[in-house]
Formats: C-alpha cells, structure tokens, sequence
C-alpha cells in the first residue's frame, strides 16, 4: 500500500517549495520525470519507441488555481497533440482533470478536454484520463461519460482499491469504456477505499480478468508480476492476442520488465511525465516504494 504519511506529504506546499528549488533533489527528479521542458519528453520518447514501447505524455500540474492556468496547460497539452503525427505516431497524452481546472469550474475544465479531444481527432492521437483523488472522482467519471458519444476511444484511468469501482464499470451501459486499470495512489479514507495491498491486488486481479473479458483493448497500468501474470494467463484463456490489450508502466519503473514484455510480443506503453511541477507526483512514487524515501530524504540535506 502507497505510505499514507508521504501522501498527505505530497500535498504540502511547503515542503513542495523547498523540494522544488533544491539542486540536490535531481538524480531522484530525473529517474521519475523525463524532462523540464517538452523537448526532453520527445527525446526520451524516441529511445522507448526504438525499444518498441509506446508512451503517453503527462504535463505534470495538477489543481490549478485558476482558470488561466488551466487554459496555459490545455494550450501546452494541443501543442503536443499536433506534434505526435511527426514525432511519435501511437503516443497517448494523460491529462488530469485537476489540471484542465475540474475544481475551479466543470464545465470549463470540460471544455478544455473538448478542446484537446478535438485537437486529438485531427492528429491521428488518443487522450487518457487520469484518475485522481476521490474528492474529483465523481466528477471526473462524470466528464468522462459525458464525452464517451463523442469520442468513444478516449481511455480513463480506473482505481481498483475504491469501493466504488466495481459499481461504476457496470454503469457503462451504452458504450464500453477502454480503461487503464490502476491499484489507485492516493490517500482515501477506508470508507472509500480497500485497506490492504493484499485486497488491492486482489481485487486488481478480480477487475483485470473482467476487464479482459467485457471491455474493449483494455490497459493495465502495473508492475505487480503476480498481476501481469493473471492477465497473460487470463488473456490467452480468452483466446486473446498479445496485441489485444496493453500493459502500461511508469516512466522509470521496471525498465527491463518492460523490454521482457515487448519481447515478449505484447504491447507496452510507458507513462511520460514531463514538466517543473514535478513534487506531488515523484512524492506519490516515494509513497509506492518507500525505500526511496530514504535516497529522497538525502537528496533533500545533499547527502
Ligand atoms: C501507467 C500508469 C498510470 C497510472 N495512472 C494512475 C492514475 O491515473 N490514478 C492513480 O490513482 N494511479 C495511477 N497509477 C499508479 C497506480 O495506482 C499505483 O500506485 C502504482 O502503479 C503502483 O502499483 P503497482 O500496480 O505497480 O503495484 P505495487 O505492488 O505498488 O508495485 C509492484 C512492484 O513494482 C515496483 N514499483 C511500483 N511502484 C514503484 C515506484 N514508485 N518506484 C520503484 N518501483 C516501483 C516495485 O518493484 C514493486 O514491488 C498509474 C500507474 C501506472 C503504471
């Protein structure tokens, strides 16, 4: 289970101030993060796709404080929608709905993800919707199924540790959703989310093997083996191809797991993040694999 205590650090402005300006904290910036600017993402993007692996970019933000910021990252966002055709053609871009201005405004931030659906229809590219805390869940899940007519390849991040989930992957009546099946990264409550890794995984395992059999080219954002492995083995059961579906990865996580899996024959996307607000993000990433927190911590005093 992801460290409770560095998740509620992830939220601190503070700490996130002096993170952020502090030199020492690099090398653990640069595993997780592919660049400050969007350059170094296609760099980076290059040598994955040379490896046969696919990405999706993130801009990292998130709750943006106003809506001129939101408007800022939807532009950033077309702009590297328009460039995939030429630079990498298969890549995806993650975008969270805090960052399109979900909190301030729904509907704008609604229009903002318009805005980048239609800029994605035009340039052969996908978007995916991350998924983030409970708080913007419900809404996010809302703005999700109110674009799903329009634009029905459109992905959405999928928590299996919130009780709420199974419920919600049988509300897709009309249109089956492609989803990327995630355990889930933030800090929930227990009355809304499982408690242990043991039930996460479990549950993971249950909701993949679904997924396989009801959705459309669904995705598994995991480095868990005990779930890859249900999910090839469920897959073939199922007659499916390995290009069927996909496993998605983060961008410094498990790199040689991800080369075994494309030798393998099966799809792999790699999860892009790139950008200067980079704290909540690698604090959630510390939070996973606490033994990091340690190399974090020293970074912090330049030990
Ligand atoms: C492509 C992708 C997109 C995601 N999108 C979302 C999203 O939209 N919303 C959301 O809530 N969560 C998202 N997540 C995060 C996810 O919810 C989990 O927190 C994260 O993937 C860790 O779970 P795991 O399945 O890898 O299993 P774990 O049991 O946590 O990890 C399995 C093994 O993977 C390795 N590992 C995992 N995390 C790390 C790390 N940070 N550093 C080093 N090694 C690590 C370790 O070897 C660990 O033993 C995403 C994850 C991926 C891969």
């Amino acid at each position: 289970m992801p460290n409770k205590l560095l998740l509620q650090v992830a939220e601190n402005k503070k700490l996130e101030a002096i993170a952020t300006r502090n030199r020492f904290t690099r090398p653990i910036v640069d595993r997780y993060v592919a660049g400050r600017g969007v350059d170094e993402a296609w760099t980076a993007t290059k040598a994955l796709n040379k490896a046969g692996i696919d990405v999706s970019l993130d801009l990292l933000g998130e709750s943006v404080h106003d809506l001129e910021q939101s408007k800022q990252a939807t532009k950033e966002y077309q702009g590297a929608i328009e460039n995939i055709r030429n630079r990498a053609p298969g890549s995806t871009v993650s975008v969270k709905l805090s960052q399109l201005g979900i909190m301030i405004d729904p509907q704008e931030c609604a229009n903002n993800l318009k805005a980048l659906l239609n800029a994605a229809a035009t340039n052969e590219a996908t978007v995916e919707v991350d998924m983030e805390h409970s708080s913007v869940g419900r809404d996010t899940l809302a703005i999700f199924k109110s674009i799903l007519p329009d634009h029905p390849t459109t992905r959405v991040a999928i928590q299996a540790n919130m009780r709420q989930t199974p419920e919600d992957l049988l509300s897709f009546t009309d249109i089956k959703p492609r989803i990327r099946l995630v355990k889930g990264a933030f800090d929930e409550t227990s009355a809304a989310a499982l408690n242990s890794a043991e039930e996460v995984t479990e549950q993971y395992k249950y909701l993949a093997r679904w997924a396989l059999e009801h959705l459309p080219d669904p995705a598994f954002g995991t480095h868990d083996d005990k779930c890859i492995d249900v999910i090839k083995k469920r897959a073939a059961e199922l007659g499916l191809g390995k290009q069927d579906f996909e496993f998605q990865m983060l961008y410094g996580v498990r790199r040689k797991l991800q080369d075994e899996l494309v030798r393998e024959g099966y799809r792999v996307r790699v999860y892009l993040p790139y950008g200067t607000q980079w704290y909540p993000y690698l604090m959630r990433r510390m939070a996973e694999k606490p033994a990091n927190l340690l190399l974090f911590l020293r970074s912090l005093i330049g030990g």
